[in-house]
């Protein structure tokens, strides 16, 4: 099987960029393009030509660098047709379930809408790695501005439908807030109680709680356990459907 290289750094204060690599083939993609310098510079130090971006949704900490990459390094640009009007330098439009073809790798478009109305993530199934925006964050998920609750309920169930073995980059170190809310809804999660320490570990080092596991979000995400009983029970929605479980909790996170 082919192998896929990747580098993950920070942009900005709270966004992560992420380069994937291709040595066989001699292709590197970014995914998002917070900040062009930061991207460039990663790209110099890895002796990378950029020749794809893959864009997740339309906000400006994730398309400001498009037109300074293109202008250097002649990539060219995917993104979600659905919001093609708002994405600087667009080449290429994309939509559910299209496969683009990456050096050896398939990267296949899995349409998340609800952050914005055309979010899409990205999946690599060959390297079991998944690039995820600001749909899902490690222990959150993404303020729904765009969509409804349910819209964004449905788009995470996508992604909680991949393999459990799936490696998973969001676009934001938001991983610390997220675990104190978390404990909040499921205080007896032993699994979660273990890794909001191991979080609190990572950043007092300064380092990167992601990318992070499918396998580990379901087990501690309160937003992918709208089903469990104790957060039920906490929300006083013991018999209510998982999106309206959903919902509260978003709403409850807003608040907090
Ligand atoms: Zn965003
Ligand atoms: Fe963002």
């Amino acid at each position: 099987m082919p192998k896929l290289e990747i580098e993950q750094f920070l942009c900005l204060s709270d966004n992560y960029g992420v380069l994937i690599h291709d040595p066989e083939a001699g292709v590197t993609a970014a995914i998002d393009a917070p900040d062009a310098k930061t991207i460039l510079a990663q790209l110099e130090a890895k002796g990378w030509t950029l020749t794809h971006l893959f864009v997740t949704h339309h906000h400006g900490d994730h398309t400001g660098g498009n037109l300074a990459l293109k202008e250097a390094t002649g990539c060219t640009i995917y993104g979600p047709a659905a919001e093609a009007e708002r994405i600087p330098g667009i080449d290429v439009e994309v939509t559910d379930g299209d496969v683009i073809r990456f050096g050896d790798f398939d990267v296949k478009v899995i349409e998340t809408p609800g952050h914005t109305i055309g979010h899409i993530a990205y999946w690599i199934p060959d390297a079991k790695v998944a690039f995820v925006g600001d749909t899902l964050f490690a222990l959150g998920a993404g303020r729904v501005f765009e969509g409804t609750a349910e819209v964004m309920w449905r788009s995470l169930q996508k992604l909680m439908r991949l393999p459990p073995d799936t490696e998973i980059y969001c676009g934001h170190e938001y991983t610390q807030a997220n675990a104190r809310f978390a404990l909040t809804l499921e205080p007896d999660n032993l699994a979660l109680v273990n890794r909001a320490k191991e979080v609190d570990l990572l950043r007092d080092q300064g380092k990167p709680t992601l990318p992070t596991r499918l396998d580990r979000e379901l087990e501690t995400n309160p937003f992918l356990r709208p089903n469990v009983t104790a957060i039920r029970a906490k929300l006083g929605m013991l018999y209510a459907p998982d999106w309206h479980v959903f919902a509260a909790i978003r709403e409850r996170k807003n608040k907090s």
